[in-house]
């Protein structure tokens, strides 16, 4: 194994267990190690700290497998990673009621650049770095064994490829070609998945404990449900006895997922309004036309992707805040959210009470709402906290 030397006072992240070490952490590299291949990792007294994959092209230059003394990276190693990640969920399918949940979650699983969500007897994983490239074999293998799936489907067509100097990929990795239509379930409430065209690995798991939260708010009331993919909170608004449900979103697909997942759960297509629009404007045009809901839910993408694009999210923040809790009647609800891992939940908490602030509201949060569990964060890898979300009751 090469190995790489950090600089003298540069190691104290890697001694806490926090897995990313920076280029300009290190000192010096022995060789020329292959794209993902594992390195050693010393501090600069020589003193080993544990075995990383290297990505010569990305300022995240080593991301850590392993903390301690030197141990071989094979596929006996991958597979207690990978049972450990499983043991962890052992019983959330049977506690969510589920047949859908991300089994791998990369960092916080000790598997840095590798997530895997599993939808019935489908896996669909994103690799998303050099080193997630470079185990992919091993990993395929060990988890379909491990899971007894029948498809591992490829989602790697994200942005952060290119940084790793990788080129984005799809496609069947181990099994049988997965069906167009996975049906998922979530309690009681059904969603088709197409892991091929889907936003992501396929579907949004990571809300699907606040879907089931929100949904209990909204019996009784007119629901909004912006930014709605392919319907989650609103189908299980519907579900939950919503008077009437309007979903809005930019994509035509996820629209029409949208009405084959209302006729899924046994409710005709024209039951549900669905608005293919831009959400700032579709806010707006509500506002001129004094319409109003009982339940309101917000669910931007991710508005920053680093933290110099802060200052720019925090401004569609609260314009989505601000829009959205004019719409809510008195005595009304809101759900909002945000996925941007660099809008920390005290300022996301400062942007919604602006906006409440200058809508002339009175709003109060009666929970906060986070990814679901099987999301795990790591207590070293504060980053893995990524979605947080109000739920608020609007005077
Ligand atoms: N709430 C969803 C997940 C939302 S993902 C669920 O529970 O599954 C974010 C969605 O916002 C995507 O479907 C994307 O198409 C949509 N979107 C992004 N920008 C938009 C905009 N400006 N107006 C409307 N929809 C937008």
């Amino acid at each position: 194994m090469f190995t790489a030397t950090l600089k003298p006072k540069r190691d104290r992240p890697t001694r806490l267990g926090h897995p990313w070490i920076f280029s300009g952490a290190i000192d010096a590299i022995d060789g020329t190690p292959a794209l993902g291949e594992p390195v050693l990792v010393r501090a600069a007294s020589g003193e080993i700290l544990g075995v990383g994959a290297w990505s010569p092209e990305s300022q995240i230059r080593i991301r850590m497998w392993h903390f301690g003394k030197e141990t071989p990276i094979d596929e006996a190693f991958f597979h207690e990673k990978l049972a450990a990640a499983l043991a962890v969920r052992a019983e959330m399918a049977t506690r969510f009621n589920t047949n859908a949940l991300r089994i791998v979650n990369a960092e916080a699983d000790g598997l840095p650049g590798i997530t895997i969500d599993q939808y019935g007897d489908v896996l669909s994983g994103q690799f998303a770095i050099a080193g997630a490239e470079w185990a992919k074999p091993m990993i395929v293998r060990e988890l379909m064994a491990l899971t007894g799936a029948k498809s591992f489907y490829e989602r790697s067509d994200v942005d952060g490829r290119a940084r790793e100097g990788l080129p984005q990929t799809t496609g069947l990795l181990a099994g049988e070609e997965p069906p167009e239509q996975i049906v998922i379930h979530e309690g009681d409430v059904k969603f088709g998945v197409d892991v091929r065209k889907g936003h992501k690995t396929g579907y949004y798991l990571d809300q699907r404990e606040s879907r089931r939260i929100v949904a209990s708010y909204a019996a009784g009331r007119d629901v909004l449900n912006t930014f709605s993919y392919t319907g989650g909170f609103g189908v299980a608004a519907q579900k939950a006895g919503a008077k009437s449900v309007t979903h809005v979103d930019i994509s035509a697909p996820a629209l029409a997922q949208a009405r084959i997942n209302t006729t899924l759960n046994g409710f005709a297509e024209d039951s549900a309004t669905f608005l293919q629009g831009n959400v700032f404007q579709e806010l707006r045009a509500f506002r001129d036309r004094g319409r109003s809901f009982g339940l309101v839910i917000l669910d931007p993408p991710k508005f920053a992707d680093t933290r110099s694009q802060t200052m720019k999210a925090l401004r569609g923040y609260k314009d989505v805040n601000l829009l959205g809790i004019k719409l809510v009647e008195k005595g009304g609800w809101l759900a909002t959210f945000s996925c941007s891992g660099a809008i920390t939940p005290e300022l996301f908490r400062t942007v919604v009470a602006e906006a409440a602030h200058d809508a002339g509201r009175t709003v109060r949060i009666v929970q906060e709402l986070r990814q679901a569990p099987d999301h795990v964060e790591a207590l070293t890898f504060p980053e893995g906290l990524y979605l947080k979300g109000l739920l608020c009751h609007v005077e």
